[in-house]
């Protein structure tokens, strides 16, 4: 087996995976990155972005986007890490400027800058290639080598069908969230190559993870998912139901109305749908008449399949009203607290492990830039560490001969979709339904998987997390944000204030405070 000697192995080429390699290089310790894609086009920035969010204008304090994150994330936050990954986005905006980003130096939303952002991601990969001369593409990360402390990471190349062994220091986990534990109807919006692997990663090493019961449900432009937040938000369109109400002002300004945090501007649509007020749909026709061209090439910056869509179908956007449904739920520490736990230097709970971005739980709406922080804070961390790694890599024995993983991923889907508050179940699910969706996972988890290489460890690494999170959910016996986390046998929202904590995927066993 091919081995590679490195001070960092960093798990995935994606936003903060990217940066890491950069702050790396900066601190003068080597990188390897591992990505099962190539990276000019992997992970959440594949189809661009419109704004870096979690920026710092001037005049704002760090405090201000913490007070921020606690009214989205309705008080589920970490303040510690808020506050340090704030404080690192000015400066990882500016390598990005220096790479030829165009920045237009605007605010989009609270904490949003605008940018043209079609390129970011070719841009972000020739950072890393700048960074470091090792790129393993196409390879994906399986498992990690544990033995006091993680020392490496076992990687199949998927072209080769060989096992390279990338021995480190330290290991940081930039995977991204989860998509794909449930089903999509049409395309979904969080990326299926991030199939959750980091948090698999993870937690086969014995790492905690954190809050694993509060999915993402974003509210979403039906039939092809795309972000309604800049519309809806920005333009002030609001959303009403079929008897033309306006619903989030009539009955959530408690909240806020249409700005709202967003799991109630996802919840608010699900309870119209529920009530038979359906269907949904985002009212563009009072948005100022100069704003549409403006509101396009937003779109066609972050997510190109809008353009397409509208023209498809025929939709003026100055006549015609936008149909709306939330998603499927995800996994992502992008826009919930959901995630692996890391302490302030982004240090899992397994020493010399680090996470950072979509892959680290704590605070919502982290967005590109947390992520782009997170890799800088966590290989400068990475760079203080000196050890000797003496790890003797084993041979893995990999096969691919066994129940096809097709079958095995439809049914999981079918399950978490119907038994774990999919969207056939609206979001809701109780104490029975989880425990039994659970025990059927557990089933799926005893199977030998076989075919392609690529799709069965996605499969398995899915059902690693299937498993985590119905623990989690099973385990917060109370209704704490709708429709991300809510339960028909707790019906009442309530406003505790802990995390649950669990190891090895098995049944969560601590909760921490919220400071
Ligand atoms: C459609 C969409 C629109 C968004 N819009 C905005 C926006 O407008 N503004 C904003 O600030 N944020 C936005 N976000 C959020 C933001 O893009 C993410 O929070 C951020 O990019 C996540 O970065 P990351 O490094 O954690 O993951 P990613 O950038 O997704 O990188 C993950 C990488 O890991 C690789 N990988 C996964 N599994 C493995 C494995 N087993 N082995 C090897 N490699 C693996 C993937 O190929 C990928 O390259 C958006 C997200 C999405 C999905």
């Amino acid at each position: 087996m091919e081995v590679i000697n490195t001070d960092l192995a960093i798990v995935g080429g994606g936003t903060a995976g990217c940066l890491a390699a950069y702050q790396a290089k900066k601190e003068g310790i080597e990188s390897v990155i591992i990505d099962k894609a190539n990276i000019r086009r992997s992970g959440c920035l594949a189809p661009g972005v419109n704004a870096i969010y979690s920026y710092l204008h001037e005049g704002d304090k760090p405090e201000d986007y913490y007070e921020f994150v606690k009214f989205q994330g309705m008080g589920l936050v970490r303040r510690d890490l808020a506050l340090t990954l704030i404080k690192e986005v000015g400066y990882a905006v500016k390598i990005l400027e220096e790479y030829g980003l165009p920045i237009l130096w605007e605010r989009q939303g609270r904490f949003g800058l605008r940018i043209y952002g079609e390129h970011i991601k070719p841009i972000l990969a020739d950072i890393a290639r700048d960074s470091t001369e090792n790129v393993l593409e196409y390879h994906y990360s399986v498992k990690l080598g544990v033995e006091d402390g993680v020392c490496g990471v076992y990687a199949f190349d998927l072209k080769n069908e060989e096992i390279v062994f990338v021995k480190a220091k330290a290991v940081l986990i930039a995977t991204g969230g989860a998509s794909g534990l449930y089903s999509s109807y049409t395309v979904p919006w969080y990326p299926p190559g991030n199939a959750g692997s980091g948090f698999s990663l993870a937690i086969r090493a014995g790492a905690e993870m954190t809050s694993l019961e509060i999915r993402f449900i974003p509210p979403r432009i039906k039939d092809v998912n795309s972000p309604i937040g800049v519309t809806a938000v920005g333009l002030k369109a609001p959303l009403i139901n079929s008897k033309g109400e306006e619903f989030m002002k009539k009955k959530y300004a408690e909240f806020g109305g249409e700005t709202a945090p967003i799991a109630i501007r996802a919840y608010a649509p699900t309870k119209e749908i529920l009530e038979g007020n359906f269907p949904i749909y985002l009212d563009t026709r009072g948005v100022e008449e100069d704003k549409f061209e403006e509101l396009i090439k937003l779109y066609l910056n972050a997510w190109p399949l809008f353009y397409l869509f509208v023209k498809a179908r025929g939709i003026d956007l100055k006549e015609k009203l936008l149909e709306v449904q939330p998603s499927e739920p995800y996994l992502t520490a992008s826009h919930t607290i959901a995630g692996i736990w890391v302490d302030e230097r982004r240090m899992t709970s397994v020493k010399y492990l680090f996470a950072a971005g979509d892959a680290a739980g704590g605070v919502p709406l982290k967005h590109v830039g947390g992520a782009l922080a997170e890799g800088i804070i966590a290989a400068r961390e990475a760079a203080k560490i000196k050890r000797t790694n003496d790890y003797k890599p084993e041979e893995l024995k990999l096969e691919f001969e066994g129940y096809y993983w097709k079958n095995a991923e439809e049914r999981m889907k079918f399950v978490l979709d119907h038994y774990a508050g999919g969207l056939p179940r609206f979001y809701i699910y109780n104490e029975a339904s989880a425990s039994y969706a659970l025990s059927e996972v557990e089933k799926l988890l005893k199977l030998k998987l076989g075919g392609e290489p690529l799709r069965v460890f996605e499969t398995r690494d899915r059902l690693v997390v299937a498993k985590a999170m119905l623990h989690h959910m099973i385990e917060r016996r109370e209704t704490r944000m709708p429709p991300f986390q809510m339960r028909s046998d707790y019906p009442e929202l309530s406003n505790s204030n802990y995390m649950l904590v669990s190891k090895f995927g098995e049944k969560v066993t601590f909760r921490r405070e919220y400071v």
